[in-house]
């Protein structure tokens, strides 16, 4: 059943396990993968040629491509992170149900680990997630349950507390809980960040982040502070999400769209220290840029990635970076999620989302 794990985010020493690469920052990968699970982090650092220029930046862009994992996205690094801790310590047993609240990349993620490993898969996740997730953790042989929209995440009703009424009903369960859970900002702290320094030779200028647990911010913002004192970190929520502060800038009840960033409370595992400055971010900004994304780059995102390099280009103007300062922008997930959303032509008409989208560049 589910241990009694700190409330607040602990930063331990790493262990030396072969997902956590603290010790050896670039993993050599052998020819033949075990499972799956072995093509976890590892993900390519690419640079942006186009869209910064277009926007009149001399700064450099670079893309931490984490939808090239396998499960599509940043959080499969977690699911595992957070279930092999958990088997570590005893928590898990052969047999397990595994259940957890997710806006769907993480379930997609535990599904996968819970594939590979054997356990029973249980995932909560509001109705306003895509049908393409709710699929695709289906196929990885998932049970759904969906919750009603707009639920504050302490009532009954929410994804979070159906999962937990889940724990207490289902014997031999455990629910991961990656808003509590140390292990998920440590999977960024370990992985994440290292790779990041690491492609950039521990050179770089500002980091730009989207915010849904938090677990990324946090994990990522600690170590680059920690190795890059001046590196400024950029944290992007969407307006009517309750994450950035100051809490002026937040707009209680209102909707958004972008999944996967947001949430109407400030996760544990989002520690907010180390933000130099947060932007709020529309949703109509945040598709188009995806659009730009994949249109002018040729990298297949998801909906997120278009608000981190949107606000991100605010940030860089802001902070007036020049020509020999480098930026990284994380791409969490994967157009695979969003082919009837972002994609598609009709559902970003209907919203008024394609106003004054810019015209294809001519080549
Ligand atoms: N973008 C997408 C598409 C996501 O699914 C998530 C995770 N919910 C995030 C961004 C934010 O990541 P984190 O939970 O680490 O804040």
């Amino acid at each position: 059943r589910r241990p009694d794990l700190p409330s607040r985010c602990t930063y331990g020493r790493s262990k030396d396990s072969p997902h956590s690469n603290k010790s050896c920052p670039k993993p050599v990968r052998p020819k033949i993968l075990n499972s799956v699970l072995d093509n976890i982090a590892g993900t390519p650092m690419i640079r942006l040629n186009n869209i910064g220029k277009s926007e009149g930046l001399k700064c450099e862009i670079l893309a931490k491509c984490e939808f090239f994992q396998p499960g599509g996205s940043l959080k499969d690094r977690i699911a595992l992170r957070m279930i092999e801790d958990a088997e570590e310590k005893g928590f898990i047993k052969p047999g397990a149900t595994i259940i957890e609240p997710s806006s769907g990349n993480t379930g997609i993620g535990v599904a996968m680990v819970c594939a590979v490993k054997g356990y029973r898969c249980i995932i909560v996740m509001p109705q306003r997630m895509s049908l393409e997730k709710v699929a695709t953790m289906k196929a990885l042989g998932a049970e759904i349950y969906r919750t009603a929209n707009g639920i504050p995440f302490d009532q009954p009703e929410s994804h979070v507390g159906v999962a937990r009424r889940l724990m207490e009903e289902i014997p031999n369960s455990f629910l991961l809980d990656q808003y509590r859970n140390p292990s998920n900002p440590l999977a960024h702290y370990d992985g994440t960040a290292e790779e990041i320094l690491d492609a950039c030779d521990n050179k770089l200028d500002m980091v730009v982040i989207g915010t849904g647990t938090g677990g990324t911010l946090t994990g990522v913002a600690r170590k680059i502070k920690e190795r890059c004192p001046n590196c400024k970190i950029v944290a992007v929520d969407p307006e009517g999400s309750l994450i950035a502060e100051p809490a002026e800038l937040n707009q209680k009840g209102k909707k958004f769209e972008v999944e996967g960033i947001g949430k109407d409370f400030v996760p544990t595992a989002c520690d907010r220290q180390f933000v130099d400055k947060w932007y709020k971010a529309a949703d109509k900004e945040s598709f188009q840029m995806a659009r730009r994304i994949v249109r002018e780059e040729g990298l297949l995102v998801g909906g997120s990635s278009g608000t981190a390099l949107h606000y991100g280009i605010q940030a860089m103007k802001d902070f007036g970076l020049k020509e020999g300062q480098r930026c990284v922008v994380i791409f969490v997930d994967s157009i695979r999620n969003y082919m009837t959303r972002f994609l598609n032509d009709e559902w970003m008409g209907e919203r008024g989302y394609l106003e004054d989208e810019e015209e294809e560049p001519s080549k």
